[in-house]
This record gives structure tokens, sequence and C-alpha cells, in this order.
């Protein structure tokens, strides 16, 4: 699948929209230090429902949302969208290309789309379970993600080796469904309580 193009707005030090478009064969940016590089990567993550500042190398949230500079204005809103182009329908939607996107108002507000609906983190999720995209996938390895997966931490090995044999989509819906039974426990019971008030 391949990566059409990737739209900030902004988010961290893009203040101005930019748009970086992936043609075939091997994007490379480079830059100096500070220059930006490695916020092009956050945004990325963030798009994709990247949850943990850490990641994003951020204290808070409302932190990855552009600053401003001496001269510029701080902004009130990071939005950054993601494009793919999906005709060999890797990803379960009938959609050739898919655009996602996220946004982060200063006031806290945020909101999810998916080709320009507005949509659940979850229908995101969802969407690239088991492709190697998405936020807590390997298709976005860092340096200290290396060190970890050597040293297994928090069992990073298997979580990886999950995702890429598609275990993980399978593990994710066991969790829910159990959450949905002991939902369904617990209104049962209630039911029962209340039929022994009614007798
Ligand atoms: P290096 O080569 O050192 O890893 P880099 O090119 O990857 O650097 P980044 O780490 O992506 O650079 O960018 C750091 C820059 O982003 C810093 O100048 C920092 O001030 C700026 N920055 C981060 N968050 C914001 C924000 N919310 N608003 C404005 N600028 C920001």
């Amino acid at each position: 699948m391949q990566l059409e193009k990737l739209e900030i707005k902004g988010f961290k030090s893009f203040g101005d929209k930019i748009t970086i478009h992936f043609n075939e064969g091997v994007t490379a940016i480079v830059g100096p230090n500070g220059c930006g590089k490695s916020n092009v990567v956050d945004a990325i993550r963030w798009v994709l429902g990247e949850q943990s500042t850490r990641m994003l190398r951020s204290e808070k949230m409302e932190n990855i949302i552009f600053n401003g500079t001496k001269t510029r204005k701080q902004a009130n809103l990071a939005e950054v969208s993601l494009t793919f182009d999906n005709t060999k329908n890797i990803l379960p939607t009938a959609f050739s290309q898919v655009t996602i996107t996220r946004k982060l108002y200063r006031t806290g507000e945020s909101e999810y789309r998916l080709n320009d609906v507005q949509c659940r983190l979850k229908d995101i999720t969802d969407l690239f379970l088991d492709t190697g995209i998405g936020a807590d996938s390997y298709s976005i390895i860092e340096l200290k993600m290396i060190d970890e997966i050597i040293s297994n931490k928090e069992g990073s090995r298997r979580n990886l080796f999950e995702e890429a044999s598609g275990i993980s989509k399978y593990k994710l819906r066991k969790k829910q469904t159990f959450g949905r039974l002991k939902d369904t426990e617990a209104d049962l019971s209630r039911v029962e309580d209340l039929l022994f008030e009614i007798d």
C-alpha cells in the first residue's frame, strides 16, 4: 500500500500548511538539526491515533499545536491528514483512496475524520489493524524501539510478531467481547434484582 501524501498544518514546528507527496521509491527528508524532520514522523504517528505524549516527544497533548514564534502568532488548531492509495484493497474499505485526518483545538476538543466524514478513533484503529500501519505497529521504527525490541521490554518483541502475524486483531476482539460479556452479566444481574423486587 502506497502512502500518497501528508498534509500538516499548525502541528509542532509547522505553522503554515505543508504537503509532502510520497512518490514511488524512497522518500528521504534531510535538513539541519532541529529543523523539524522528526516532527514529520510525529505527525504521521499522531494522525494514526497515537495517544502517548511520550511517543510524540511532548509533555502534554496541547504542546503539539504550533506554539508561534517571535514574529508569528500561535495556532489554535493542529490538523494532519494522511492519504493512502488503496487500489490493492489492503485497507478493508471500498474506497480506492483513503484519507485520515486528526484535529486538535487549543480548547481541548479533538476530531477524527475518514475521507472527510467524522469518525471515532476506533474506526481508524480498526481500519489499520493487521496492516502493519497504525500507532502501535511496526511501520515506524525508531532507534529507541530497536533497543526495546532487543531487550524485550514489556513483551514488545511478542507484540511485534503478533501484529505481523495478524494475531493482534483477534486478541483485541477477544478483549472487546469479554468486556461486552461482563456488561451483559451486570445487566442480567440487575434484571434479576428487579424481578425479585417485583415478585
Ligand atoms: P534533530 O536532527 O535534532 O533530531 P529534527 O530536525 O528532527 O532535529 P525536530 O525534533 O523534529 O527536529 O524539531 C524540533 C523543533 O520543533 C524545535 O525547533 C522545536 O522548537 C520545534 N517545535 C516542537 N514543538 C513545537 C510547537 N508546538 N510549536 C513550535 N515549534 C515546535
